[in-house]
């Protein structure tokens, strides 16, 4: 029998970066986990205190937060909002996704203010922040080797990229490219409810710090709130556009997104606010309208351009889309080259990029570890974007060409 042809192990670094990236980022979220032990600052050397690490906090944080992902869990299944085919697979199916997570959103709300009535504190959140932190990654590392290890079931659908054949690169980049429990489809669930919503119920814990130290709250901490408020609400708004990104159409699930939806975004997402839980940091007004301008430019580049390409793949002929100029292809979708689509490859990477500056710029300029979000959001994006090219080059061959020469830039028009 012919030996199955594997797909090379060629991304993130082959199994050497995937097992580098495996090790070092759990490293990273304990440092930034535990940043408020030396005052925030990348010049102290942070205190060795793991010695004194409480294994029974770190139980009740894994147990809480297993709770909250069985909570989210139940609130995905529920028979509320749509249910929408997400995009046709290799093997000819759609798979069918809820989407409810405006839904969800509200009820965890509901679920606050139960807590408040019932006077449950969150500041355990807040407290043992860190024990949350290790409780993350030790259930991000266990559901990646469950996943790993069900994706060699017979007869599943594996991700093109991550079956390589290499134990490492494979578990880092996810086999199987939709593994479900029952009706739980858990790549979907995990990229939006548990750590999304989490980030948020974090950040309530930071302002209640915040507030019960300084006795008042900083213009500073409020506008990070509803800066990170509308980025989750709009993810949730917008939820269906989740179904055609390369998250959900082509990785498979593994430890790359297992880790980065449970451990990562609560806790890199959370930063700033923690950073201002603990530093009343005030900034002029000038530089706040400053600050909220690049945010509501960013915002809006990223929202309309990303509103703007769904919709009109979704409905080409509404009148909407009546001025919109595009290059047609040989594999049947257009290619919209004007308006913001034209300014550059990846308009919605840019806007983004501008609002995750303005979370970072809210925090002042007395400490550069806030900056850390920037810095690594923008090798994330300017990453994904040469991994998407090079699908796109696969996908559209001389036409991506073509359409390459009419909008040269990628993410930053004149620059690159
Ligand atoms: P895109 O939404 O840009 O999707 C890329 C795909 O869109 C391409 O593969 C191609 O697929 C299609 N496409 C590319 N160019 C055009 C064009 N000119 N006209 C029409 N279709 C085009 O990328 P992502 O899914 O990566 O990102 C979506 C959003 O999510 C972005 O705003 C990004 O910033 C954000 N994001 C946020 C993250 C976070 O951690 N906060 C992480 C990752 C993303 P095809 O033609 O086959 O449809």
């Amino acid at each position: 029998m012919a030996e199955e042809k594997k797909r090379p192990a060629d991304n993130f670094g082959g199994p050497i970066g995937a097992g580098f990236l495996t090790i070092v980022l759990p490293i990273v979220i304990l440092y930034l986990a535990f940043a408020d032990k030396f005052n925030f600052s990348i010049l102290e050397i942070p205190p060795i205190e793991l010695y004194n690490l409480d294994a029974k906090a770190i139980f009740s944080c894994f147990l809480i937060l297993s709770a909250w992902i069985i909570f989210q869990a139940i609130l995905y299944l529920l028979p509320l909002g749509r249910r929408v085919p997400g995009t046709l697979l290799s093997n000819g199916k759609r798979l069918i996704y809820n989407i409810n997570g405006l839904s969800a959103f509200i009820v965890s709300h509901i679920l606050l203010l139960f807590f408040y009535i019932l006077k449950i504190d969150i500041s355990y959140l807040f407290n043992y922040y860190f024990e949350f932190a290790i409780a993350s990654i030790i259930f991000s590392l266990g559901l990646s080797v469950y996943l790993y290890v069900n994706s060699f079931r017979e007869g599943l659908l594996l991700a093109e990229g991550g079956d390589s054949g290499n134990m490492l690169y494979d578990f880092f980049i996810g086999r199987e490219l939709n593994p479900k429990i029952g009706e739980l489809d858990l790549k979907y669930y995990f990229e939006l409810r548990p750590g999304l919503i989490g980030w948020i119920f974090i950040n309530y814990s930071c302002l209640l710090y915040h507030y019960q130290t300084f006795g008042y709250v900083t213009p500073s901490m409020l506008l990070e709130l509803f800066f990170h408020f509308v980025y989750c609400l709009d993810a949730f708004v917008y939820e269906d556009s989740v179904l055609s990104m390369m998250d959900i159409t082509t990785d498979g699930f593994g430890y790359m997104l297992a880790f980065g939806d449970i451990s990562w975004v609560p806790i890199v997402f959370s930063m700033h606010t923690r950073f201002l839980a603990f530093n009343p940091i005030e900034l002029s007004t000038t530089m706040l309208a400053i600050i909220f301008a690049l945010w509501i430019g960013g915002y809006y580049i990223f929202r309309v351009s990303n509103s703007v390409k769904c919709g009109y793949r979704l409905n080409p002929k509404s009148p909407e889309y009546a001025d919109i100029i595009t290059i047609s292809t040989a594999r049947g979708t257009k290619l919209i080259v004007s308006g913001l689509w034209g300014m550059c490859r990846h308009p919605n990477y840019l806007g983004d990029l501008m609002v995750g500056l303005a979370w970072c710029l809210t925090c002042g300029f007395s400490h550069a570890l806030p900056y850390f979000y920037i810095l690594y959001f923008s090798i994330l994006l300017i990453h994904r974007e040469l991994r998407d090219s090079s699908m796109c080059q696969k996908k559209y061959k001389k036409d991506w060409d073509t359409y390459c020469k009419v909008v040269p830039y990628r993410i930053f028009p004149f620059v690159y």
